[in-house]
């Protein structure tokens, strides 16, 4: 066992730390109150190789591991969830073609992403179905060498300035063939006839990051746009999460550690009955509680991004990760804002957008019941 990073991982770290809270952290009020898109802060980001970092080397990109990505995320999610959020999405919307895309299609897409500073989109959830993926209704048939893409996806980062989107579409219209086998992965370009994103939806949080539906009517993409084989874009869709909830939970624990820090150094200023609030037992048992799940919460990251990088499956810590570190940043924002006191409840203090933030954690990328029902399928797996 070894805990520490290695120079080039503190480096990152360091880069990151210094450019959330220098660049992120003065401007995340604002980008909250007017839910602008944060292209600024984005080509910043690309600029310093913040953003795309998972693309392989031999496709032009740094090639960073999940753990290295994890410490990217956990830094820049501190600075605004929101920020990073927009910034994530993007190795969310290019990991299925990173996993099972041809060389040529990689080259393309992921070279775009290289290229300038630029989005991608991960287009799976439905209007009708998102926990429930098999449910999907958006379909794509052959028509000679193109298929024709119809549907309705809903809730997509970066869904309205993406240069591209991953769609997953049913391609086998027989309700008993499995869903292992029943739907495909397209690259689909956003100025492509048919593609119409909607309008930005206004969220509790995490309010600047951009969030669609998008109808697709009558697409037509060319087969050099289909996902590695016909019939596994269900595979690749739900793979690409063993290697996006690490740094998810990473993003979660950013978020726990700012509520920490600012509850923290509050608790020191914030005097009653005659000493600092930190001082009342009640308050520095709320910080140690805080304390411990933001530490746990980035023990249980780490692990599951070690294990992508070590080539085993991740699954079954990936999904712990995911569940913990999202309930504790939900716990620790809303301590934050208690131990804030009313001066929690309103916006001139940083610590009520890190609640409305939070919520988020538990809900997209696989809500904490869909955790746990993975947690509990790995778990009792062992067992039969
Ligand atoms: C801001 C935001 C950004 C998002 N970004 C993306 C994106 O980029 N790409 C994308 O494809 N999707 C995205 N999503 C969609 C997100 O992944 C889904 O909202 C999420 O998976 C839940 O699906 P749903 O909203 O349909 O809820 P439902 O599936 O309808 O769930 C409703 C409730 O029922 C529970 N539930 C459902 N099924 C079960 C079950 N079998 N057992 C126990 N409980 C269950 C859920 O946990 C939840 O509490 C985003 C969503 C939001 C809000």
């Amino acid at each position: 066992m070894n805990f520490n990073f290695n120079e080039d991982a503190l480096a990152l770290q360091d880069l990151a730390r210094k450019f959330a809270r220098e660049e992120m952290i003065p401007k995340a009020a604002e980008y909250d109150q007017t839910m602008e898109y944060p292209q600024e802060i984005f080509a910043k980001a690309w600029e310093l190789g913040l953003v795309n970092g998972h693309v392989d080397p031999d496709l032009g990109g740094l090639g960073l591991g999940c753990l290295e990505s994890c410490i990217i995320a956990e830094e820049l999610a501190y600075g605004c969830t929101g920020m990073e959020t927009a910034i994530e999405a993007n190795s969310l919307g290019s990991m299925p073609l990173l996993i099972g895309g041809s060389d040529e299609l990689k080259q393309e897409y992921l070279g775009r992403l290289l290229a300038e500073p630029i989005q991608a989109a991960y287009g799976v959830t439905e209007p009708g179905a998102g926990s429930d993926v098999s449910g999907l209704k958006t379909k794509a048939e052959k028509v000679g060498d193109e298929w024709v893409l119809n549907g309705e996806k809903m809730w997509i980062t970066n869904g309205g300035v993406a240069n591209w989107y991953f769609v997953l579409a049913r391609t086998n219209p027989d309700p008993k063939c499995p869903s292992s086998k029943a739907f495909t992965g397209f690259i689909v370009e956003r100025e492509w006839e048919g593609v119409n994103p909607g309008r930005k939806e206004i969220n509790m949080g995490q309010r600047c990051s951009d969030t669609r539906g998008i109808r697709f009517e009558n697409v037509r993409v060319p087969e050099k746009n289909v996902i590695g084989e016909v019939g596994k874009g269900f595979i690749y869709a739900m793979a690409a999460f063993d290697n996006t909830r690490p740094p998810v939970a990473a993003a979660a624990t950013g978020l726990s550690q700012r509520a920490l820090d600012e509850a923290t150094k509050y608790s020191f200023e914030r005097k009653t009955m005659g000493k600092p609030i930190v001082q009342h037992q009640a308050i520095s048992f709320l910080l140690a509680e805080m304390a411990s799940r933001t530490e746990l919460g980035r023990l249980m990251t780490y692990k599951s991004a070690w294990q992508v990088d070590t080539g085993n499956r991740n699954t079954f810590n990936a999904s712990i990760a995911k569940l913990f570190a999202g309930d504790a940043a939900n716990q620790n924002a809303s301590d934050a804002v208690q131990i804030f006191g009313g001066n929690g409840f309103n916006s001139e203090y940083p610590v009520e957008k890190l609640m409305r933030d939070a919520k988020i954690f538990q809900i997209y990328e696989g809500t904490s019941q869909i955790q746990k029902l993975i947690i509990a399928r790995e778990h009792c797996s062992k067992y039969m």
